[in-house]
């Protein structure tokens, strides 16, 4: 863990990511947190943990909602250990988003499909089963190896335009370039913008998945902010970004990955490919919510206290009756909800992970011990919060033996609700 008296783990942007306007607005803090994959050992619980504001600003010029602090990448990637084949639910959602691709675009998949952030191949295998040509890139050189092992050609590196002619010379110009969840943790847009434009066939398709503004602030989903995600995407700031590279958006789907996502279809400006419908429908929809108004936002600002409220008020009452109480997923949104709420040993005993590389840790800035599942049978709590309530209905599912033992689920997103 690094020293506190170094300021400098952080950097305080003061313009936008987009647009480089300065007319940026503070509309939501989450207070000082500990960075959310930063999991503790039982030696570092004693050392003082590095943390830094999570803070959330809204451009009044493109609309993007982005945070300032950006903490410096070795605290937040540092001991990233993030198998997307290990989720059965993503391994699935990426066969899907593979074939829907190949469908629509089979003669750009054929000549080269190139994933920016490809984790171990999740989606390029699926790809490649189809028949298309695969490329990963992927800065984590762990999981470029375990890649490159399963027959999915991986370089380990970060993407951006600097890469892009080398990457011309020996692979040829990409029909499809596709880039998952990447584009919300980076500060580095232009970058990767840049290069994409550079990369991509002028046939070429560029398809994204981010999670979706408009479900963040409609669901309270606010434990979806984190360090690691430096970017809230929307189509308007989205369609202003891709202009800056003669880039036009030709589709758009929604999807119900995290909480809510868009996946998104771009060409070049100049492509025949033609505009649907619905890019225009989320635009109108966007305008309709407020997206581009300061007072929307202020509005989404009321929420997140009265959850911290209301779920505190909750587990003090209970843990004053003697319940046991415990919580299920150590996930991000867990760190950013539990340090938020200020809930720590306390009152949550333990807090289950199915990732191996998490148990016998600590959750970072709370210091709750983290657990395997099988916890749950051993030392049964009364109360479970679920705190990856994205995946609440199989998780319930999957521990349907815990209600009929009497015990409660409680969901702590949009609003406290004991099941
Ligand atoms: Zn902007």
């Amino acid at each position: 863990m690094a020293s506190p008296k170094n300021k400098k783990l952080y950097l305080l942007n003061n313009k936008c990511l987009i647009c480089g306007s300065k007319k940026l607005s503070k509309y939501l803090s989450l207070e000082i947190q500990a960075p959310a994959n930063s999991y503790l050992t039982k030696a570092q619980l004693n050392k003082k943990e590095f943390k830094a504001p999570l803070e959330v600003y809204f451009c009044h010029n493109c609309n993007l909602t982005q945070l300032l602090h950006i903490v410096d990448r070795s605290h937040i990637y540092s001991d990233y250990a993030y198998f997307s084949s290990t989720s059965p639910m993503l391994v699935k959602h990426f066969e899907e988003y593979a074939k829907e691709v190949f469908t629509r675009f089979p003669s750009q998949s054929k000549q080269l499909v190139v994933d920016i952030g490809s984790n171990d191949g999740v989606l390029l295998k699926p790809f490649k089963r189809l028949g298309a040509r695969v490329l990963g890139i992927d800065p984590a050189k762990n999981i470029a190896k375990i890649a490159n092992e399963q027959g999915i050609e991986t370089i380990a590196d970060f993407f951006g335009k600097d890469k892009v002619e080398n990457l011309i010379k020996k692979y040829g110009k990409a029909g499809i370039i596709t880039s998952n969840n990447t584009l919300a943790h980076t500060d580095a847009l232009h970058n990767i913008f840049e290069g994409v434009k550079e990369f991509l066939d002028e046939k070429g398709v560029f398809v994204f998945e981010v999670q979706y503004l408009l479900d963040l602030l409609t669901h309270n989903e606010f434990d979806n902010i984190y360090h690691e995600h430096i970017c809230f995407h929307a189509i308007t700031p989205l369609t202003y970004l891709l202009k800056m590279y003669r880039m036009k958006i030709i589709d758009i789907i929604h999807t119900d990955t995290h909480g809510g996502g868009i996946m998104v279809f771009a060409t070049h400006s100049r492509s025949s490919l033609t505009i649907a419908k619905a890019v225009n429908k989320f635009l109108e929809n966007e305008k309709r919510f407020g997206l581009d108004k300061l007072s929307t936002y202020k509005k989404f600002a009321k929420r997140p206290p009265i959850v911290k409220k209301q779920l505190t008020n909750m587990l003090l009452d209970l843990k004053k009756k003697g319940k046991k109480i415990v919580a299920y997923g150590a996930s991000a949104k867990a760190t950013t909800l539990l340090q938020y709420c200020d809930i720590g040993p306390d009152v949550i005993d333990y807090i289950t992970d199915s990732a191996s590389s998490k148990q016998g840790k600590f959750t970072p800035g709370t210091h709750i011990p983290i657990v395997a599942p099988d916890v749950l049978k051993i030392k049964t709590p009364d109360f479970i919060i679920i705190t990856a309530w994205n995946y609440a209905d199989n998780i319930m599912e999957n521990e349907k033996w815990f209600k009929e033992k009497g015990g409660k689920f409680i969901i702590p997103i949009p609003e406290p609700k004991i099941v």
